[in-house]
């Protein structure tokens, strides 16, 4: 597809590689499963919230599903409409919720009856009506890794159904709420159809209810994200079929689904490339160190997640190998008892499917920089995001330096 040596040596390594075409490929691909109804598509910014990557959608008509007040404004600098952006998020601090009004965008993302006092106090200090949508907690299990469920009363998401209709009844009299979603998001990497089939259905059933009882008018119906993708063997959900999903639930009622994937648009878009520094063998383990790390790659260390991981261009008898970074913790690993064959200084590796919750999870621990970010677009390579440098990273702390 393209030449990594080539990038490597132009870009340098560890180095995050997105395959734009493939992001637009998805989007496209979501798009039309929803074209029946009228539909927002808000990436999750959260997955990989590089400028670059948040306006590749923008220009496709994306909106943006947002967890902090800081992926809001990234979203309306890459461009999204205000009208399409989704502030999420479990614990949202007051300057947060009142940029959030200041901005104006299409809803705030309620997760707690507390939180709903918070924001009718904002927006009446304010003069403002705040559009809000309640994220309903269906207690389901979404049959994915527990550390990526969301949607079950054990979890810190959302309210039970009794208390959301409590919400809205109280928010369809306030002069500073107006209840115009509905939301639910019960986990990630989802890839059986039957818990969202049921959790669309509980929540629709809400929606039913909150009209003909209370008579509070809903016209946002999101269905959170969640979608999963392949990363070594699964069956993802079929677009069609998770669409014909929501639309059977929503029989009868008119009503714009919003849907918040972030790995389905961007993890199989990612590579991650980095550098072989040694191969060492201690007893009968054989390690292969390389110059990435988990500081630039945590899915591994901090969900056991599968990335496949291949060789660029090496030949050669395979045997099972742990593939590290030079993290001084046990858990800095992309992957174990991975087949490579043998592997000199400086030869290529890469690490799959790490378009999302690749970059926006890394960090600076080990005082390492963060890697540089890479656009692939129509056959042309386009840098994102530059290397950081050591002097950016002390930048912060540098001033109060005494007795140097
Ligand atoms: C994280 C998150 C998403 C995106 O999840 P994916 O699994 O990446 O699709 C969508 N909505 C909300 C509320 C989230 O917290």
């Amino acid at each position: 597809m393209v030449d990594l040596k080539q990038l490597a040596s132009k870009y340098k390594t560890p180095l995050y590689l997105y395959d734009f075409t493939h992001m637009q490929a998805q989007y496209e691909q979501l798009k039309q499963a929803f074209s029946a109804r009228k539909s927002l598509i808000a990436y999750a910014v959260k997955a990989n919230s590089n400028l670059s990557v948040i306006n590749h959608f923008a220009k496709m008509g994306s909106g943006a599903d947002c967890v902090s007040i800081g992926e809001v404004k990234r979203a309306l600098k890459a461009g999204v409409s205000k009208y399409k952006i989704i502030f999420s998020g479990v614990g949202k601090a007051d300057e947060e919720l009142e940029e959030a009004l200041k901005e104006d965008i299409l809803m705030i993302n309620l997760e707690s009856e507390a939180e709903m006092h918070r924001l009718e106090a904002i927006a009446q200090k304010m003069g403002k009506k705040a559009r809000i949508s309640i994220r309903v907690n269906p207690n389901i299990d979404p049959q994915t890794h527990p550390y990526i469920s969301t949607g079950l009363h054990e979890n810190k998401f959302g309210v039970e159904i009794d208390v959301a209709k409590k919400m809205y009844i109280h928010a369809n009299a306030s002069d500073h709420l107006d209840p115009v979603g509905i939301h639910f998001h019960i986990g990630s990497q989802l890839t059986e159809l039957a818990p969202i089939k049921e959790a669309a259905g509980l929540v629709a059933d809400l929606v039913r209810s909150l009209k003909a009882a209370v008579g509070v008018e809903i016209k946002f119906f999101d269905i959170g994200g969640g979608l999963g993708v392949i990363y070594k063997d699964e069956t993802p959900i079929d677009p069609a079929k998770y669409a014909q999903v929501i639309l059977d639930a929503l029989e009868g009622q008119d009503l714009t689904i919003v849907c918040e994937p972030g790995r389905f648009l961007t993890a199989n878009a990612g590579y991650f490339l980095t550098r072989v520094l040694y191969e060492k063998q201690n007893g009968s383990k054989r390690f292969v160190i390389v110059d990435g790390a988990m500081n630039d790659l945590l899915r591994p260390s901090l969900y056991n997640a599968y990335h496949k991981i291949e060789t660029v261009e090496v030949e050669g008898e395979k045997t099972p190998a742990n593939v590290v970074g030079p993290v001084c913790e046990s858990g800095d690993f992309f992957g174990k008892e991975v087949e490579l064959p043998p592997l000199e200084h400086n030869d290529l590796i890469v690490v799959r499917s790490t378009g999302a919750y690749g970059f926006t999870m890394a960090s600076n621990y080990n005082t390492r920089v963060k890697p540089a970010e890479v656009a692939l677009e129509n056959g042309k390579d386009r840098l994102i995001r530059k290397r950081e440098t050591f002097e950016e990273l002390i930048a912060d702390e540098e001033e109060f330096l005494q007795n140097v």
